[in-house]
């Protein structure tokens, strides 16, 4: 793994490496992708000597999409699916779910500074993301006191300690607002930062050096772009290394459950081994994207076969690590 050598050739002292993942379904094996990435790249570091501390969160303050008071919905497939990472020799050191971040005040001081600098968190938008949001936006959405929503509702004032808001009938498509308007506190909560303004929040909250994005956030003005100057401008920080990483295709398209399109990480995590699927992984370079489709006649033959190419290949020569005893052994000192 040249590259997360190279990577780790390229920085010094402690490194803080950070993934997260807002679950809306069931979790396709593309997503895979980023987990097994970090995790090399956790592996390289701390053959350097690093001191490596590797985070991986579940960004589900807000899960019940699909309004039907089962709050858990968004917990239940990240657990699944964080289930899978064991096997795959993927230990991250700490998890973290931000619907217990929130209500500990953690990100409260985030939150505040965010609405004392709503104007120029707009102004951000309008900059960097060509987005122009009203000038009573403000970066935050609150649980409606009447409903129990937060999808719902928008934030039109601060006073420093409270905020009015809307709870908007028709502001989402996948839930109805009750109409409530009222001032509440933000805090402990209460409240959930959009998330360009969470992601940065987490890099300043965790200390996040290195964070690895896959290239749909990674575009001209996306999602990282946006969290990169909020970093910088509302948090005071720089943002951290990006890693960014192709997809894994399904037919030359984007791997996606919500579409049916594409394989449950789970499924095929118990069809291929662990060796071969993170040899699938970490065959292309992070910048190739790859193409995989499980159900395709000769997908995991071939996948087989390159995989005993390969270690027919590097039989004899030095190895640094075996699979199943890496991670253990190589606990933070
Ligand atoms: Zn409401």
């Amino acid at each position: 793994m040249d590259w997360a050598d190279e990577l780790a050739a390229s920085v010094s002292g402690p490194q803080v490496i950070n993934d997260s993942k807002t679950p809306s379904g069931t979790v396709h094996v593309g997503s895979l992708r980023g987990p097994v990435l970090l995790d090399v790249i956790v592996r390289a570091m701390r053959a350097r000597g690093l001191e490596t501390t590797y985070l991986y969160g579940v960004d589900d303050m807000d899960p019940d999409q699909e309004s039907d008071g089962h709050a858990s919905y968004a917990r239940h497939h990240a657990q699944i699916f964080i289930d899978i990472f064991a096997g795959l020799g993927i230990r991250p050191d700490r998890y973290y779910w931000m619907s217990e971040i929130y209500p500990t005040g953690e990100m409260d001081p985030f939150i505040r500074k965010a609405l004392d600098k709503a104007a120029l968190v707009r102004d951000i938008y309008r900059r960097v993301a060509n987005v122009q949001h009203p000038d009573t936006w403000h970066p935050l959405q609150v649980v409606c006191e009447n409903c129990g929503k937060i999808g719902t509702t928008i934030v039109t004032g601060w006073d420093g300690e409270r905020v009015a808001y809307q709870c908007r009938p028709s502001l989402v498509e996948w839930a109805t607002g009750c109409g409530y308007t009222g001032w509440t506190s933000p805090f402990g909560g209460r409240g959930k930062l959009p998330w360009n303004l969470e992601w940065a929040a987490q890099w300043s909250l965790f200390g996040v050096t290195i964070e690895p994005c896959g290239k749909d956030l990674a575009t001209a003005g996306g999602s990282r772009d946006r969290s990169d100057a909020i970093a910088r401008e509302v948090f005071d920080r720089e943002p951290p290394l990006n890693v960014p990483y192709e997809f894994v295709n399904i037919g030359g398209k984007k791997m996606s459950t919500s579409k049916g399109h594409g394989a449950a990480a789970h499924d095929v995590a118990e069809v291929i081994p662990p060796e071969q699927l993170r040899f699938f992984f970490l065959r292309p370079k992070p910048n190739q994207a790859v193409e995989f489709d499980p159900d395709g006649t000769d997908a995991i033959p071939r996948l087989f076969d390159e995989f005993d190419r390969f270690a027919a290949a590097t039989a004899g020569r030095e190895v640094r690590e075996v699979l199943a005893a890496r991670s253990r052994g190589r606990r933070r000192r």
